[in-house]
């Protein structure tokens, strides 16, 4: 009943404990912060062993530290005249690529080269798998007026989750040039989304600006591969942005959480400078294949400052965040994150595993082993489920509550164990019948008096108590009502003695009391008053009826009547002997 009571509690305790971290904003940013550490771990080890394999349709033509001192040698500025981008536009269309994304913006117009920026334009209306990119910001209405944004970049989003798009809200930007918005509607934003750590996990799928929803680019390129061109989608319920035949997960903030392949590089780079020198003259041959593939621009050099930090590397470039976000669109590969409401449950259920199972192993060295290796199965699952079902189960609640679990059981075995040790204890050293100590502990007891007394030089005295006539006393009233009678006779002695003194039954009807640090003549005394206070009592019998009976006493006292345990109880003994035979319902001497 106690250990019910007790593991009722403490399952109580677990979901009181549950609630009051949810409750708790800085617990629940902290634990949030060390979860997505073990994020980063799961993806780096799944990379490193290999377990994802990018998509081969993905190129990336890199402005890389060469292409960036090419075109510093050979233009004398950065960024170079556009006309460049239009002829190598021109160049890899003839081999009829998915796309052609530019992960970089084209925004002043460049006045001494007004026929390059309108050759760029040019082939943004020529060709329709030719993407850009914009960006929002939050810059003041001072600094510049928010521009519009043409409605033709616009997608319709019908909203069914709770979230609530706060915190990828925008309310300016700068435009890019209005040939190449004039020309075309594929523009995709590239605005991030950085965890407090300032590493990026994951991806808008879609911003707002003046109450309207805008692609990112990535999405706008995804969703042109998978030959998806409407402009209306749905955001259901459960938070899943829903394309045709697949659901992107959504986090609470609205992002998608990605699916990384590998560290920087992981995809295949040719530096721009190698393509302008290819369109320039034909100064160089390009072996590339870009037939069907999706051809990222951007930059990778560090000088540019498009360098993120990831889960899998420190250093990723901007334009391979963005290739990775595609490669998750088409191979249908984002991580959807478990429920809080399936994590609790989860957390909670490990607890009470735990919980039985060091409740019931006495090691604590086996117990904490088993609880690790229940703990160790679960990070396993995880890491499987993450690998081979994009999901992401938490880790940090669980471990929280395993560790929880293992301290509390452990608290609640040491109280039941030591209660249990107070119980046996109290059965092994106390009579049943009347609750006095027993024969045993009345040995040991004197033992110790002895031994005391003769350590710190004091003295100790026993009174020997026996019932007069009792054997006659149970053949008139019966057995019962003498076990009745010594019951109240015990009580009496304990009512009528110190609480430093030690009251036993010492056999069948005869008691003992040991009385720490008392002379033979406070001893006498007390043994006159008890033997008074018993003849005066009336007992109650059974059926309402009372009755009187006396005891005989004897008192003996170390170290002047013996200097043993032995000769000290001959002795009391012996003065009982004289109070029965000088009449009972006496005091030995
Ligand atoms: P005396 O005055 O000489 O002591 O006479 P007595 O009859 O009491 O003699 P003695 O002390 O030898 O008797 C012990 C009797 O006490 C024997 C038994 O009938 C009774 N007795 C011992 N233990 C118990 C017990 O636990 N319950 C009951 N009801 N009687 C007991
Ligand atoms: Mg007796
Ligand atoms: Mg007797």
């Amino acid at each position: 009943m106690f250990k019910k009571i007790l593991y009722g509690f403490e399952l109580a305790l677990f979901v009181v404990f549950a609630f009051l971290i949810l409750k708790n904003a800085n617990l629940n940013s902290f634990i949030e912060s060390v979860e997505n550490r073990t994020f980063d771990l799961r993806q780096s080890i799944m990379v490193n062993n290999g377990s994802k394999k990018p998509n081969k349709d993905i190129v990336i033509v890199a402005i890389d530290d060469a292409t960036y001192e090419y075109i510093l040698d050979n233009y004398g500025e950065w960024p170079m005249p556009r006309d460049i981008y239009s002829k190598i536009i021109n160049y890899l269309e003839k081999q009829n690529p998915r796309a052609i994304a530019f992960d970089l913006m084209f925004v002043k117009s460049l006045k001494s080269e007004s026929q390059a920026d309108d050759a760029l334009a040019g082939v943004f209306k020529k060709y329709s798998n030719v993407f850009t990119s914009m960006n929002l910001d939050n810059q003041s209405e001072d600094l510049r007026p928010s521009p519009q944004m043409p409605a033709k970049l616009a997608l319709k989003i019908e909203n069914k989750s709770n979230i609530n798009f706060d915190g990828l809200t925008f309310t300016n930007c700068r435009k890019i040039l209005q040939g190449i918005i004039d020309a075309t509607s594929n523009i995709g934003f590239i605005n991030v989304s950085r965890a407090d750590d300032g590493i990026l996990r994951k991806m808008p799928v879609i911003v707002k600006y003046k109450g309207e929803f805008y692609p990112q680019l990535a999405l706008k390129v995804g969703l042109s591969y998978l030959g998806e061109n409407k402009q209306n989608f749905e955001i259901d319920k459960h938070g899943f942005f829903k394309i045709s035949d697949r659901k992107i997960y959504l986090d609470k903030d609205g992002s998608a959480i990605l699916n990384w392949y590998g560290p920087a590089g992981t995809y295949e780079h040719i530096p721009m400078f190698q393509l302008i020198k290819a369109v320039d003259g034909g100064k160089m041959h390009i072996d590339t294949d870009f037939k069907d593939k999706i051809i990222y621009f951007g930059t990778t050099t560090s000088s540019l400052f498009d360098i993120k930090t990831v889960p899998t590397g420190k250093v990723y470039p901007g334009v391979e965040v963005q290739a990775t976000y595609v490669n998750n669109i088409i191979d249908n590969n984002f991580i959807r994150k478990a429920d809080k409401g399936y994590t609790i449950a989860v957390s909670i259920l490990l607890a009470l595993l735990v919980a039985s199972v060091a409740g019931r192993i006495q090691s604590v060295y086996t117990a904490s082993l088993m609880s690790f290796s229940i703990y160790f199965v679960y990070l396993l699952v995880s890491y499987y489920a993450m690998r081979f079902g994009n999901i992401w189960m938490e880790v940090v609640y669980p471990l929280i509550f395993t560790i929880f679990a293992f301290t509390v059981t452990f608290i609640i075995k040491y109280i039941i164990k030591s209660r249990d040790f107070e119980h046996q204890y109290m059965l092994a050293t106390t009579d049943g019948l009347t609750g006095l100590y027993n024969h045993r502990y009345f040995q040991e007891q004197i033992r110790m008096q002895v031994e005391n007394c003769k350590r710190y030089n004091t003295n100790f005295s026993l009174i020997i108590i026996d019932i007069d006539f009792f054997k006659k006393f149970n053949d008139n009233f019966g057995h019962q009502n003498g076990d009745a009678v010594l019951y109240q006779v015990a009580q009496t002695l304990k009512k009528n003695v110190r609480a430093t003194d030690i009251v036993c039954r010492y056999g069948g009807e005869e008691m003992s009391i040991i009385l720490p640090n008392t002379p033979k003549d406070e001893a006498y005394s007390t043994a006159v008053k008890i033997c008074e206070r018993v003849a005066n009592k009336k007992f109650q019998l059974s059926g309402g009826r009372e009755t009187g009976v006396t005891i005989s006493l004897g008192v003996s006292t170390f170290p002047y009547d013996g200097e043993d345990a032995s000769s000290i109880i001959e002795s009391a003994d012996k003065r009982l002997y004289d109070a029965k035979n000088n009449g009972r319902n006496r005091v030995g001497s």
